[in-house]
């Protein structure tokens, strides 16, 4: 099967959902119409192309009736309801059926083995999570809840965490350490820069690491220097994989056992665009990912931006599996661009950075104008200021623009609670940076 093969797989798939989308979720009608799309006439890739493309705003604007198939409801049986983090802006909510977003998983993990003989081998599915706060949907951020506050319906764990990832005090990790180690949960659930922070703490306070038999880490770009730790700290055996989520749409990608990301185009037809087009991207191009569910039954997405941009890449994996591999890089919104040519995305930043065993957080902050601003958290005992001087020689190569590097003891994170590695502010004050 080639890479467009394995794209092209569910587009027969994707005509019926845009079909029954159009006929039974009252917001695609007009959709459609003002665009002067028909459904029938829609019968290649290159006429979906046509269909106009779909935003959190769309669906938070239409929400609920307008986006949800005719004759259901939010309190139907088996309907799950989660709520995005609001990166990036007012926070959206979105119902699900859980057997669909249970098949999207199941389906999504067939590129790793290791990680389904593990959703296989947890028969009570004990789960831990660890992440921001407003992804789980549960007030976590004070020390009084209790774990059944914040045991979700599904019967996940939510472990207590402040909104500000770094700025969480020693007796809430404590208390996030103590319900990690009482649950012993199959597998854990969480953001990679949140587990590595919890992992560092654990390590810091003497204890060993958590037995769980695998790690999935979703909610945002997992940084070399996180990854280094949870590996690191975690016994040898444990399966970690990371996954490409949305809150709206599930689970749309996994890590096989060689570390690629593979996409999971069964589930969903997806589209890979040049970035700021709308034509196809070809394998080493910078490509934004439009999604179209498939099958789904209450709230269909048709050509759905996510925002995230990837790279296709070549050939076939190793693995053996042929679900196209792509590398994550990151938020579009982020991307630092320089006479409209894109030259930094988060990605980017990452492996200029590498696994750095120098520091344990950072952030670049970048602006239409002025310096790139690079913080960083220092591993105490190490020559980090060489390191961090020539790491900002050489993002200033690759960008034209001057850098200003400080090391730091605390890193904020964004309002969404995610702590972004590479992030744009738009206007003063939008990421908190100190002026
Ligand atoms: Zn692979």
């Amino acid at each position: 099967m080639t890479i467009t093969e394995a794209f092209e797989a569910s587009f027969a798939g994707a005509v019926d959902e845009l079909a029954f989308a159009y006929r039974e979720v009252p917001f695609y009608g007009p959709h459609l119409d003002a665009a002067g799309v028909r459904p029938a006439q829609v019968r290649s890739p290159a006429d979906f192309r046509r269909v106009p493309a779909t935003t959190k705003a769309d669906y938070r604007r239409n929400f609920p009736a307008g986006v949800l198939v005719r004759g259901t409801k939010l309190a139907d049986e088996f309907v799950f309801r989660s709520r995005s983090s609001g990166t990036t802006g007012e926070r959206l909510v979105t119902l699900a059926h859980t057997f669909t977003l249970a098949e999207r998983q199941l389906r999504t993990t067939a590129v790793h083995p290791g990680m389904l003989a593990v959703f296989a081998g947890a028969r009570e599915q004990r789960v831990c999570r660890y992440a921001p706060p407003a992804c789980s949907d549960v007030e976590c951020a004070t020390p009084f809840t209790t774990p059944e506050t914040r045991t979700l319906p599904d019967g996940t764990l939510v472990l207590p965490v402040a909104h500000d990832l770094l700025a969480t005090g020693p007796e809430l990790v404590g208390q996030a350490i103590r319900e990690l180690t009482e649950h012993r949960p199959h597998w854990l659930y969480a953001d990679p820069a949140h587990l590595a922070f919890l992992l560092d703490a654990m390590r810091e306070r003497g204890l060993p690491p958590p037995e769980a038999a695998g790690v999935v880490l979703a909610y945002n770009l997992a940084t070399g220097a996180a990854l280094r730790r949870i590996r690191d700290h975690l016994p040898a055996g444990t399966v970690v994989v990371e996954v490409a989520s949305m809150s709206e749409l599930g689970w749309l990608g996994m890590t096989c056992p060689d570390g690629f990301l593979h996409l999971n185009t069964e589930s969903f037809y997806l589209e890979l665009l040049r970035y700021g087009t709308d034509h196809p991207a070809g394998p080493g191009e910078l490509a934004e990912l439009y999604a179209t569910s498939i099958g789904d039954q209450l709230s269909p997405h048709i050509r759905y931006r996510t925002g995230d941009g990837y790279v296709l890449l070549e050939g076939t994996c190793r693995c053996g599996n042929a679900a196209p591999r792509v590398v994550h890089h990151g938020r579009c919104a982020d991307y630092l661009e320089v006479a409209g040519e894109v030259v930094l995305t988060p990605r980017i930043l990452d492996e200029l950075v590498g696994p750095a065993e120098w520091l344990t957080f950072y952030k670049l902050t970048h602006r239409e104008s002025g310096p790139l601003l690079l913080r960083y958290v220092p591993v105490p005992g190490t020559a980090h200021r060489e390191h961090a001087a020539t790491l900002a020689a050489a993002i200033g190569d690759r960008t034209g623009r001057e850098v200003a590097v400080s090391a730091v003891d605390y890193i904020e994170s964004e309002r969404s609670g995610k702590l972004f590695g590479c992030v744009r502010a738009v206007h003063s004050g939008e990421s908190g940076v100190p002026v």
